[in-house]
């Protein structure tokens, strides 16, 4: 190589180093969070380049999200410089698997301009397949079918195999797999594969086709796959298919793909590629998307001869964090144990926080956020976590009145806006006309007096055919509509037709980078859609004008990024945004996201919010065979994405599946030893002392000096709560609480106290009566602060 090897081992630990530079067909590396597994197969990458064993082209990465990719592509790009890193495919798998189809679907009968669909789009096929064939009556919601079908695509099942499984004397199976089998038909008449597929027709291509397969086993010589643990059937079988040795012999053409193959050996020589998987069974968190740890417990066995590699020292977190999720996994049955550690030290204690409310519970991470930031962190390293989507609300109320800047990771929110899903459709529309879902939606939008009983008929016109639906539309004089709709039919295909023109140009020519964004504003403008949403008085449509610019700067800065990205390549781009995914920067705010997409991410200082029963563990894992003990290692994710500083959080009452509950501490602080935690103000502030909690309760009914918080409305929200939670007092005393009971303490605006941990400062105000008796401090050292007088730490000076 160019440089020493031992340049790019510089800094690792004895097992790191092994993984970088252990050669042989099969190797896995199985670790604790934090110990480097993710930074192992970048440098592994990285030597293969450096050492000249591998070309960049052959090598295919795979991590879990695209931005994980991203990061990886930029890190390989630093180890290794120059542009070694080009034509590395460094990718998910659902973005690979769209690469290889894109240049294979021809192979069985689809385009390389097929459509992706969402799991918004699959679910609106599926609720018209499940219509058309009063499929309710059974049971079979289109959740529960799309939920199942995802399952058995999962499982690489299809429609016939499935029925050869099924009980087919229930009618309701039968249903189902009429179903199944309709929307599949419908996906490929619409060329079309829904993300499911994306994996599971790769593998079934490499099965039926084993020339095609061969070309991919030729050209991706070393695989590497980070988080295996979340690997579902299908994945696993898509690698497996990538690691099996050629099935034809050499010397036969290399396909349709055109791929230059560097120096590949004879036939008999090319070995099987090389396959290395790191992963942490006590990390695996998609077992409701088909994930089986199996693969990775079992990858001995798949592998013969693999080499394990076990890395325990962690380089993120301190030795407090650590602890806690040791304590907290230990719990998990029927797992390796394995204990992971650290030489940074010890660290702060975790603090925890109870809140009489979720906006409580806001105000202290936001008061938190402020002080580590006066202290010097950036916000880009503070991230607060969350187990439901609907949790974020609060949260951002909060943040959003304290000026804080914030950015909640979860992309794909955007695209499944209304106005943006029309814009897409517009442009799948351009790009496959043959999606009839597609064409569909946009055949009224805006309105062009085109109804119910035109579209059934174009529908059915087409099927008499056999022509696709735009096809009819664009014939669709033959039909008899009245002039108004026929202009309105005729307005929209020209818009259509002008759009293509302009972003498909004709074979061998190159469109200019700016045609889709180009093309877009003309789709956007000559049919109308803009008008319309000028024309409306409704205030959200211009939030709806705002979004369609955004699409539009979206797909220009596409075009700087990929000055030959064609249309398909853009509408690829969008659809594969996954929740990690951020269409901004976020650099310089505080990161907000659910505790899934925190996989492999890490924080100076980390927030868990509602550490409570039914949140987390959430209630809906009680009754799945397994469900908490993927919680826990959920939570397991949550506390090791922590350097620095770690915080749990809980409210003692949250609004939640529309009505007001009593929450429960969750099982998992239990688990934590008490001392590693510093409660400014735990369940036992409010709980353990006696008659305290019904107190506490009281003041928070209407009339009762908690005013605003909309807890009044709630009709569940009555005596009844109060007596029963025992176990909240039971669990009270187990943590060690910093009882305190201020009384009465007397404070009036001027007198000057001393807090526990925020030192000296002056009372400006003093808001709220009784148990909400809010002091307003300004501390000499940390600023402005809210405290609760009554419990508060602190005294009179
Ligand atoms: P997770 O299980 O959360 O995905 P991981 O095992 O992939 O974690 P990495 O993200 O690769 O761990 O590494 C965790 C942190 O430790 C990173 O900040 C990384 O830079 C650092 N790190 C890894 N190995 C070393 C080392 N030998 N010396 C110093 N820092 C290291
Ligand atoms: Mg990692």
């Amino acid at each position: 190589g160019d440089r020493p090897d031992n340049e790019l081992l510089e800094g690792l630990n004895p097992p790191q180093r092994e993984a970088v530079t252990y050669r042989g067909p099969a190797l896995l590396i199985v670790a604790g969070a934090g110990s480097g597994k993710t930074s192992v197969l970048t440098r592994r990458i990285a030597s293969l380049l450096w050492n000249r064993e591998a070309w960049p082209s052959q090598i295919l990465a795979i991590t879990f999200t695209n931005k994980a990719a991203g990061e990886m592509r930029e890190r390989v790009q630093h180890l290794v410089g120059d542009n070694a890193a080009q034509g590395m495919w460094i990718s998910t798998f659902h973005s690979a698997c769209v690469r290889i189809l894109r240049r294979e679907a021809q192979q069985f009968g689809f385009t390389k301009a097929f459509t992706i669909y969402d799991s918004g789009d699959s679910r609106a096929l599926i609720k018209r397949l499940v219509k058309e064939h009063e499929a309710d009556a059974f049971g079979l919601t289109p959740a529960a079918v799309q939920g199942k079908i995802s399952k058995l695509k999962n499982e690489l099942a299809d429609a016939e195999s499935y029925a050869r499984s099924a009980n087919m004397s229930d009618p309701a199976e039968r249903i189902f797999v009429d179903i199944f089998a309709d929307y599949q038909r419908a996906l490929q008449r619409a060329n079309a594969f829904d993300f499911d597929d994306l994996i599971a027709q790769t593998v079934y291509l490499f099965r039926a086709f084993p020339h095609v397969a061969d070309v991919y086993r030729r050209r991706f010589r070393h695989i590497l796959v980070d988080e295996y643990q979340d690997t579902n059937h299908a994945q696993y079988a898509l690698i497996h298919e990538l690691t099996q040795p050629l099935s034809e012999p050499e010397g036969e053409s290399y396909g349709d793909s055109g791929m230059m193959i560097f120096d590949a050996p004879a036939a008999d020589t090319l070995p099987a590629a090389s396959l290395t998987v790191v992963g942490d069974s006590d990390q695996s968190i998609y077992a409701f998307r088909g994930a089986d740890i199996r693969n990775i417990t079992e990858f001995e066995r798949d592998y013969p001869g693999a080499k394990v590699v076990l890395l325990e020292q962690n380089y993120r977190s301190t030795q407090n964090i650590l602890s806690a999720a040791n304590a907290v996994i230990s719990n998990n049955f029927d797992r390796k144990d394995k204990k992971l550690w650290t030489d940074v030290g010890a660290g702060e204690r975790i603090v925890g926080f109870t809140g009489y409310s979720q906006h409580d519970e806001a105000q202290f991470v936001a008061d938190e956020i402020d002080s580590l930031r006066r202290a010097g962190v950036d916000y880009s390293q503070m991230a607060v976590f969350y187990r439901t989507n609907s949790q974020s609300r609060a949260l951002e109320e909060i943040f959003i009145r304290s000026a804080l800047p914030y950015k909640i990771m979860g992309g794909t929110k955007f695209y499944e806006r209304a106005e943006i899903k029309d814009a897409l459709a517009y442009l799948v529309a351009v790009a496959n006309p043959a999606d009839e879902m597609a064409v569909r939606r946009i055949l009224n939008r805006p309105r062009r007096g085109i109804g119910d009983v035109t579209e059934t008929a174009i529908a059915r016109y087409a099927a008499d055919e056999g022509i696709t639906f735009r096809d009819a539309l664009a014939n669709s004089s033959v039909l008899g509509v009245g002039p108004k709709i026929q202009a309105g039919i005729a307005q929209l295909d020209a818009v259509l037709a002008e759009a293509s023109e302009h972003m498909l140009p004709a074979s061998g020519e190159l469109a200019p980078p700016t045609a889709v964004a180009e093309g877009l504003q003309i789709l956007l403008q000559k049919s109308g859609y803009l008008d319309a949403l000028r024309a409306s008085k409704d205030p959200q449509d211009e939030a709806r004008l705002e979004n369609l610019d955004e699409l539009v700067a979206v797909a220009r800065e596409f075009a700087r990024n990929n000055p030959e990205g064609t249309i398909i390549d853009f509408l690829t781009e969008v659809a594969l945004v996954s929740d990690a995914d951020d269409l901004e920067d976020a650099s310089g705010s505080v990161s907000l996201m659910t505790l899934h997409t925190a996989k492999g991410l890490e924080y100076d200082a980390v927030f868990i919010t509602g550490v409570e029963e039914d949140l987390i563990p959430h209630r809906i894992s009680a009754g799945e065979p397994g469900g908490p003990q993927e919680e826990r290692r959920l939570f397991y994710v949550g506390v090791t994405r922590a350097r620095q500083r770690l915080f749990f959080t809980l409210a003692m009452t949250r609004a939640q599946f529309g009505e007001v509950t009593v929450a429960m501490p969750s099982r998992f602080l239990q688990e934590i030893p008490a001392d590693l935690i510093d409660w400014r103000q735990s369940p036992g502030d409010v709980n353990s002392r006696g008659g305290t909690q019904s107190r506490a309760l009281n003041a928070r009914r209407p009339g009762g000096g908690f005013g605003g918080s909309g807890f009044g409305t709630s009709r569940r929200y009555g005596e009844d709560l109060v007596p029963k939670s025992t176990s909240i007092e039971r669990f009270a005393n187990r943590i060690p609480a910093k009882v305190r009971d201020n009384g009465d303490l007397a404070l009036k605006p001027g007198d000057r106290i001393r807090h526990d941990d925020f030192g000296e400062g002056r009372v400006d105000a003093i808001t709220g009566e009784g148990a909400k008796r809010v002091a307003h401090v300004r501390f000499d050292k940390v600023g402005a602060k809210k405290l609760l007088v009554k419990i508060a730490p602190i005294e009179k000076i």
